[in-house]
């Protein structure tokens, strides 16, 4: 199915953005992209492997940059690697750089893009449905440091973000449920998303149902970080099942995406129970997300112990004060809030809802 292509703008305060969506557009865009300038490919392993004649043809007289793939290679001796590599190629400041492969590329490419020679163009090609609805859209950049994810980064946003939906029918199911955890995300915060997806809970494990909210899901995410680019307030609001998920992720073997689903979940049930979140809006929220865990279904995590999880949220200083902690929680439609709590009363809410959802 050929579907049509959209052309959205993010107009951030630092930079405007052109966020091109659709089935086959890279190819389109190449061409005017990549005319008359030096160009810097930096992907991974399994994109390589599996997009090599594509390299091959577009690519011919770029440098390239090759990472092996996965979160642990997020580092800085990748990002030091990608620029002396730049250097070695005659990278220049009217270079471009291009990003293509999930986020852990983006983030890493889009902070060489931003480091070398104080900045070249750069654009943005997410190859992953989590990448595509969420980190490649907004100009957040990242290396890990320590064990601590997206601690070193910058905010440098790409020139140009090439949405192409063909690159998601190569995604391995466990990877389009990552997206699937942020398209979920943005139903706690859009009314046209939460009806949407209630009333199609079982096209959630549906390619095609999904990737008919792409573009919908960039315009949320695109007006959220217009108006606030640098996260001092709105932009918050895409922390929605982030605070938990971060507790949960490592401990439980959860993907991202898995770990926001149950993030959300635990947090929409303890907004409820904290009497922020609507009760009758909270349950079907807590329906759409339960539909979307079941997509893939592993087995039941053991959350016997979720009082331990809930002091490694607490490690995460980006949403703790003190003995307090933060949230981002949905209200009713359309609403949202950040909820502060007592630590002692988030562990004890977080062992409450596991009890009454049944987890
Ligand atoms: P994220 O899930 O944050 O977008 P990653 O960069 O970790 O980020 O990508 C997840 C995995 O999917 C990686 O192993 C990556 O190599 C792989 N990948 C990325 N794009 C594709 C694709 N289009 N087809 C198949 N695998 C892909
Ligand atoms: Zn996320």
């Amino acid at each position: 199915m050929k579907e049509k292509t959209e052309i959205l703008e993010l107009n951030a305060p630092s930079m405007q953005a052109k966020i091109y969506i659709g089935a086959g557009i890279l190819k389109e865009r190449l061409p005017s992209l990549t005319a008359g300038r030096k160009c810097f490919v930096v992907t991974d392993t399994n994109v390589y492997a599996l997009y090599r004649p594509f390299f091959d043809e577009y690519f011919k007289d770029a440098g390239l940059f090759v990472l092996p793939a996965g979160e642990e290679n997020k580092n800085f001796q990748s990002l030091y690697a990608i620029l002396s590599a730049m250097a070695e190629a005659g990278v220049l400041r009217t270079s471009r750089l291009f990003a293509i492969g999930g986020g852990v590329v983006g983030d890493i490419g889009g902070l060489a893009a931003a480091l070398y020679m104080r900045g070249i163009s750069c654009v943005q090609v997410p190859t992953t449905l989590l990448a595509q609805v969420d980190s490649g859209v907004g100009g957040k950049t990242a290396v890990d440091l320590g064990g601590v994810k997206n601690i070193v980064g910058a905010f440098y946003q790409p020139e140009e973000v090439v949405v192409d939906t063909e690159f998601l029918k190569t995604l391995p199911l466990r990877e389009i449920k990552c997206g699937m955890g942020e398209i979920v995300k943005y139903a706690a915060l859009d009314g046209k998303f939460f009806k949407t997806l209630s009333e199609n809970t079982d096209e959630l494990s549906s390619l095609e149902f999904l990737q008919s909210l792409i573009a919908d899901s960039i315009r949320l995410k695109a007006g959220v970080v217009e108006r606030d680019e640098k996260e001092s307030g709105e932009r918050k609001c895409l922390n929605v099942g982030h605070t938990t998920s971060h507790a949960i992720e490592l401990t439980h073997g959860f993907s991202h995406g898995e770990g926001v689903l149950y993030g959300m979940l635990l947090e929409t049930h303890i907004a409820i129970q904290a009497g922020v979140c609507e009760k009758e809006y909270g349950g079907k929220l807590i329906k759409i997300i339960r539909a979307a865990i079941e997509v893939e279904p592993k087995s039941a995590p053991d959350f016997k112990n979720i009082k331990a999880d809930a002091a490694k949220a607490k490690a995460d200083k980006k949403n703790t004060r003190g003995d307090k902690i933060t949230l981002s929680v949905a209200k009713k439609q359309n609403e949202w809030t950040t909820l502060t709590l007592d630590f002692d009363f988030y562990a004890n809410a977080l062992e409450r809802a596991v009890k009454e959802l049944s987890l």
